[in-house]
């Protein structure tokens, strides 16, 4: 049986084009600046980023730490979202690793922070207090359904911290996803800020790796940072390869994944048993409440999975469902004929 994983955007596979790609790569030692591979991907992602320059780290969750510490220093404080992947979901390593104090803010629906509360978080000078350093955001949001953060709020966060003289850093794991569902260039949509990182490893199916990009200065600090967490790879280019090819070959396709969340949505929406807002749908994931008396969202997985169709549960009554690269139109059909079954 064919399984239909959509637990996912990271269970894509490397393509043909990107096996060919790694196993052809030129390489020599990154951390003596050697790896031709890794230096045009860096070149490349800086460019798509409209940033200086790029680094090309092991994780997202590298991504986000070599920022988050290249900004600031033990001790000083970052405004955060409650739901965002960094505060939620990486080991808390902003504090364990970085000695950063999180002063988190609730995340509204479409994921954004409230700017009057962002303004009333920044602290004045006072001995007590911490010092503010930096502002994070999430794009797309994960938690907050997919959903893609617009260049007007994002403009409106940088003068905030303009008028701080706070930095700006962008967990962009799925930005491109952003940049098409909004119509808008990647380039304008992350311009507001200081840095971002993106992931290779999700939608845009490389094997492994993020990149963050920002300013040379930036960019110097966040590689010593790398090298300080063990991020120091060798011949990497055999990974920086198949990123290459990411960015040249898997972005604008993303397109039929947000095609796909959709009719999965829709679909979804007419089932008795499941309540879903499918008009948020604005990208790749897609968040399904469970209201089937007597099957939490683990038992309704189960039964899914037994039929092929594999969704992740995200809490006791919630599913989330990924579309990617290797989920068809096609697919989505069958996954909505057997949830309708297992309902039954
Ligand atoms: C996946 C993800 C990350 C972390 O990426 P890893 O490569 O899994 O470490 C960070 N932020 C967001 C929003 C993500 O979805």
């Amino acid at each position: 049986m064919r399984i239909i994983d959509l637990r996912s955007d990271t269970v894509t596979q490397p393509t043909p084009s990107m096996r060919k790609a790694l196993a052809e790569a030129e390489v020599g030692d990154d951390v003596f600046g050697e790896d031709v591979t890794v230096n045009r991907l860096e070149k490349m992602a800086a460019e798509r980023m409209g940033k200086e320059a790029a680094l090309f780290v092991a994780s997202g969750t590298m991504a986000n730490i070599v920022s988050q510490m290249s900004h600031c220093g033990r001790g000083d404080e970052m405004i955060i979202g409650d739901q965002s992947h960094i505060f939620f979901y990486e080991q808390g390593g902003s504090a364990a690793i970085g000695g950063i104090h999180p002063r988190t803010l609730p995340n509204q629906p479409d994921g954004t922070l409230p700017i009057q509360e962002i303004e009333a978080a920044i602290r004045p000078a006072d001995i007590h207090f911490p010092k503010t350093r930096l502002i994070v955001l999430e794009n797309t949001h994960n938690r907050c359904g997919g959903a893609p953060i617009g260049i007007k709020y994002m403009k409106a966060v940088r003068d905030v911290a303009r008028a701080h003289g706070l930095a700006v850093h962008v967990d962009g794991a799925r930005i491109f996803n952003a940049a098409i569902s909004l119509g808008v260039d990647a380039r304008d949509l992350v311009a507001p800020a200081d840095s971002v990182g993106f992931c290779l490893s999700k939608g845009l199916a490389a094997p492994v790796g993020s990149v963050v990009c920002g300013t040379d200065d930036f960019i110097l600090e966040a590689r010593r940072i790398r090298k300080m967490l063990g991020g120091g790879m060798r011949q990497a280019g055999i990974l920086a390869a198949a990123g290459i090819v990411s960015l040249n070959e898997m972005i604008d396709r993303l397109a039929e994944d947000h095609a796909n969340a959709q009719l999965l949505a829709w679909g979804l929406a007419d089932m008795s048993g499941l309540s879903i807002q499918p008009e948020r749908v604005k990208t790749n994931m897609v968040y399904v409440e469970v209201t089937h008396t007597d099957m939490p969202s683990t038992a309704l997985a189960k039964k899914l999975e037994t039929e092929g169709v594999r969704l992740l549960p995200v809490g006791p009554n919630k599913l989330r469902a990924v579309t990617h690269y290797h989920v068809t139109s096609d697919d989505i059909g069958v996954v909505l004929n057997r949830m309708s079954k297992a309902l039954n």
